[in-house]
């Protein structure tokens, strides 16, 4: 099966802005930014969708979300909530074909419904400092991940 854009970014052979990396799983911030500090947590081992989760991907993965969840929290005090939203298959709007969880802060005036929307793309509002600065606000709050 031919690489898609996650598994290049997994292999380095595409630039992000890491929050989070071990043996299982990497954490990067969506290039879209539907709200700052929105990150996708996604597994190595190439899956799909949630349809082809086993027990043991679903352990090594889904335990890190509380704990992603936490230090995205952690990065900015504005912070006050959090959706975590995964589409799974076409119909879902799941556009890369490689299983991933949005984490998508939310602040008391982001002035967007209560529904998720990863569609919004906010990308043209930062600049490669702005991602930096908001990955390691990140990364130096996640513990014992
Ligand atoms: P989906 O629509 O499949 O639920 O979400 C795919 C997400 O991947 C989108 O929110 C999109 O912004 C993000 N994305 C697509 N290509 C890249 C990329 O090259 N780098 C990063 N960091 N995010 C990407």
């Amino acid at each position: 099966m031919a690489d898609d854009i996650f598994d290049l970014i997994i292999k380095g052979e595409i630039p992000c802005y890491k929050v989070y990396e071990d043996d299982d799983v990497l954490a990067f911030l969506d290039i879209s930014q539907v709200t700052p500090g929105h990150t996708l947590l996604v597994p190595k081992a190439h899956v799909n969708d949630i349809f082809d989760y086993d027990e043991q991907i679903a352990e090594k993965v889904l335990l890190k979300l509380p704990k992603l969840a936490r230090a995205i929290k952690a990065s900015n005090s504005k912070i006050t909530g959090i959706n975590i939203q995964s589409n799974n298959g076409p119909s879902a709007g799941q556009t890369v074909i490689h299983s991933h969880w949005h984490l998508i802060p939310r602040f008391d005036d982001d002035n967007l419904n209560s529904q998720l929307a990863p569609a919004i793309d906010h990308s043209a509002d930062f600049t490669p400092e702005r991602y930096q600065a908001i990955a390691q606000q990140i990364a130096t709050n996640i513990k014992e991940v």
